[in-house]
């Protein structure tokens, strides 16, 4: 048996990180960032006015109110996407809009609600601070910032900042194809007729979103029978695909070939029993350079199983530069127990309560039991070397997501 820290650092010491290709901004949402993407601009590349109102030197304000307000000649109209060559001397005011560069000579806008225009000229009626209502050159960016780091996730707000760097094209890492077969003379797809005896292949589906939420890209094999030929065949099928993951077929039973084909496809696969509940069986290789895995067939095992592992390992494919799900500490609402030996998986609902996470289990954590995986928003880690955890005891919980916070 080995430890779950060990069969992850063997599985991501022979993951490769993918190449990178050069793509539009407008398709790089979700995708990973491979440069630091280094602005050559300052944002905003040059002083203007934060509102629609009137350029001027704040010394001309000195001392004004309502009831004695400084007048000042306007010499101008300037909107936004134009510049004024003419610098502004002492008792003038250029009428601005939000966005026009403020204009040489003034130091301040007011904005327009504190003026009254009169004909040619117009009447301050507050005193203004030199730099007031001015967006100063810079102040976002400065030539030479790294506004987007290698290794995160773009965003919008990246999307928005890449433009206005003016970037059009980045390079961001490829995403793995990875092909997805389940196998099992008992399994059939959702769409034939389940007849006595047999059940409908989830793995395939979840493990295909699971890929998919990961970042990558499933390409589905179907469904294997328990054949040594079946097997081989649609394995090989995967081949041209960036990983392989099956799942079922690699515990003991007289039927479970996974093991056998995988290796007679692979110079280095590796069979382990991982110290985990669930999952305990798992398959670990590089058939032809590209990752093979072979997960267990139980529904949990397999999901907890491509959590732990295969999640990682796809990260690190698309150049993450984090590989883990956010954790937080929670209280426990029940009490578990578990062997000392196993690192346990317990699916938990997370929920915060006065500012403090708050976690239940979802009850009964057979590895057959999928609807708890649908109720469960994390799973709490008990680490080896403890028996389990009393309720009210703190401990550390994967989050899968943070909808629980969602208003
Ligand atoms: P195995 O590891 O192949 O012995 O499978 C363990 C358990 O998982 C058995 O109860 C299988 O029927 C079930 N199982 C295997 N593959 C799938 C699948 N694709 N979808 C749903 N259940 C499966
Ligand atoms: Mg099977």
């Amino acid at each position: 048996m080995i430890s779950v820290d060990d069969a992850l650092k063997t599985i991501l010491a022979g993951v490769p990180v993918l190449g990178t290709e050069k793509v539009h901004i407008i398709d790089t949402l979700g995708r990973v960032i491979a440069e630091d993407v280094i602005s050559g601009r300052n944002i905003p590349p040059f002083d203007n006015s934060a509102m629609d109102g009137y350029a001027l030197k704040a010394a001309d304000t000195t001392g004004a109110s309502p009831e004695k307000p400084a007048t000042l000649k306007v010499v101008a109209d300037l909107p936004a996407g134009y510049t004024l060559d003419r610098e502004l001397q002492a008792g003038e005011a250029v009428r601005i809009m939000t966005g026009a560069p403020v204009p040489p000579g003034a130091d301040s806008v007011v904005r327009v609600e504190d003026t009254e225009k009169r004909g040619e000229t117009v009447r301050i009626l507050v005193q203004v601070k030199s730099g007031k209502d001015t967006r100063r050159k810079g102040e976002d960016v400065k030539v030479g910032d790294v506004v987007i780091e290698k290794g995160t996730r773009i965003t919008p707000a990246a999307v928005g900042m890449m433009s206005s760097v003016g970037r059009s094209m980045v390079q961001v890492y490829q995403r793995p194809r990875v092909a997805v077969l389940a196998t099992g003379d008992e399994v059939v797809d959702v769409d034939q007729e389940a007849g006595p005896g047999k059940i409908y292949n989830s793995n395939g589906y979840t493990i295909a979103s699971q890929v998919r939420e990961a970042g990558g890209l499933p390409v589905m094999l179907g469904i294997a029978k328990d054949t040594r030929e079946d097997l081989e065949a649609k394995l090989k099928a995967g081949l041209t695909c960036d990983v392989i993951i099956s799942s079922g077929g690699v515990s003991v039973g007289d039927f479970d070939f996974v093991k056998d084909v995988l290796s007679s496809l692979g110079s280095e696969m590796k069979f382990w029993k991982v110290g985990m509940r669930p999952g305990k069986p798992l398959a670990f290789g590089v058939i032809g350079g590209k990752p093979a895995f072979g997960l267990p067939g139980n529904p949990v095992s397999s999901m907890v199983t491509f959590e732990q592992f295969v999640r990682p390992a796809l990260r690190k494919m698309m150049g993450y530069a984090a590989l883990q799900r956010p954790t937080v500490n929670a209280v426990l609402e029940d009490d578990v127990k578990k062997e000392p030996s196993l690192r346990f998986f317990v699916r938990g609902v997370v929920s915060r309560v006065d500012g403090k996470y708050r976690v239940s289990t979802t009850g009964p954590q057979g590895s057959g039991i999928l609807r708890s995986m649908v109720i469960a928003n994390g799973l709490i880690v008990l680490p080896e070397g403890t028996e389990g955890a009393k309720a009210g005891d703190t401990v550390r919980v994967q989050l899968f997501n943070r909808e629980f916070e969602e208003e």
